[in-house]
């Protein structure tokens, strides 16, 4: 067996993996380093979801934790080689619209986009520093959560602020975009009439966002210029007003750091239940602080399907995807529960079944769950520039 292509998502304090053998698009092995550093831990599983043994070694840094993640899968799978590394990068700034190889001088370039993402984007490249060290003649493939953003208009990429900021890259770049790539590659598939249409997908995860697809091009996100905006998220406040932060620097006193770890942190379904960010946690909770946290939740994401509408001159089709959006009926039940207005009525029954379309035969606009690939994008990418087929990467 040769060829294989491995992925990788290097977050803070976790590192996800994935390999796929030679023209394969299931992987024979996925699995996480988590809390990477003294406490790490590794799960390993193979393409029937089943446990794979871990090998001995430190999970102290991305480094020795991608040694251990490669240990253990050359002892499960002997022979195995690996003729690529693909990356997620969170931000590829305002010239990457598609996947790109990695070389000293992409790697400059990502490290001054640090500023922007400065909670992620480091990790990410701390993960290809690792990726080269353990693989130097691989070619390593970055795949960007904003690339498929750039496609938004002027008006929904900048903000009100003096026009320099916006040449400085102070823009709305929004992320997700390799779930959104995956499902509106889904949709081109399974519901071509759709494709040509006006589409909103929720990516409902730990991360929160909604992206308007028209023709298969985003054209509007509620991330903006950080992963913090739009949506009420796991532990991110979402959408809130500059002026909050402005009081809360001026009034209380509070340092850039603490602000950043309250926004980050300490706020969304964490912070209004004062619970869990769990929504599995929530939805089993009888207390009332957890129900107003769903409640919010759901609220602006209807609030905001109402803007992409507005955005797009219109809608066929919401998609929910990821671990909410996928697997929570309730949280799609409320979600839709106002949205008559725009021609949505659930099917009970399919939703309770999270059927591929949960709308009912008369609805006029069809909502769905498909669930989220992104490792399967990567992988694609990383196929494609292998082949020189840039543009197919996109
Ligand atoms: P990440 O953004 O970290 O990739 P996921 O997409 O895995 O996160 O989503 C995690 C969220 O999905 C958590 O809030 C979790 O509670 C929620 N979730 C997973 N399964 C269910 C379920 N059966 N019902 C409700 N929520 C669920």
């Amino acid at each position: 067996m040769t060829g294989g292509i491995l992925t990788l998502n290097a977050g803070s304090s976790s590192l996800k993996f994935a390999l796929f053998a030679a023209g394969e698009d299931r992987p024979m092995a996925t699995g996480l380093a988590d809390r990477i550093g003294p406490e790490g831990a590794l799960k390993i599983k193979d393409g029937t979801g089943a446990p794979l043994p871990r090998s001995e070694g430190s999970l102290a840094s991305h480094g020795a934790a991608l040694h251990c993640v490669l240990d253990s899968l050359r002892a499960a799978f002997p022979g195995q080689e690996i003729s690529a590394v693909g990356h997620r990068v969170v931000h590829g700034g305002i010239v990457h619209d598609k996947p790109v190889r990695l070389d000293a001088a992409v790697m400059a370039e990502l490290e001054r986009l640090a500023p922007f993402a400065p909670l992620h984007q480091p990790h990410n490249l701390a993960g290809i520093r690792a990726a080269v060290e353990a693989f130097p003649q691989a070619p390593q493939i970055a795949c960007f959560d904003t690339a498929f953003h750039r496609s938004h208009p002027w008006v929904n990429d900048t903000f009100g602020l003096p026009r320099a900021y916006y040449d400085r890259g102070v823009r709305r770049y929004g992320f997700h975009g390799l779930s959104y790539d995956y499902i509106a590659g889904e949709i081109a598939r399974t519901a071509p009439t759709l494709a040509d249409g006006k589409v909103v997908v929720a990516h409902l995860g730990n991360g929160a966002s909604l992206c308007g697809i028209r023709q298969g091009r985003s054209i509007a996100s509620t991330m903006g210029f950080s992963a913090l905006d739009g949506l009420p998220m796991g532990t991110r406040c979402g959408q809130l007003d500059p002026g909050v932060m402005l009081y809360l620097m001026d009034q209380e006193g509070m340092t850039p750091a603490q602000i950043t770890d309250l926004l980050y942190t300490q706020s969304g379904l964490l912070g209004l239940s004062g619970i869990s960010n769990d929504m599995r946690t929530l939805e089993m909770s009888e207390a009332p602080e957890a129900a107003e946290a769903i409640a919010y939740f759901t609220y602006r994401i209807q609030r905001e399907i109402g803007a992409m509408a507005a955005a797009m001159g219109g809608i066929d089709a919401i998609v929910f995807t990821g671990g909410i959006g996928e697997n929570s009926r309730l949280v799609r039940e409320r979600v839709c529960a106002t949205l008559g207005w725009m021609g949505v009525e659930l099917e009970p029954g399919r939703n309770a079944a999270h059927a591929r379309v949960i709308s009912s035969d008369v609805a006029r606009t069809t909502v769905m769950v498909i669930p989220t690939n992104e490792e399967l994008v990567i992988l694609r990418a990383t196929r494609a520039l292998l082949q020189g087929n840039e543009r197919t990467a996109a």
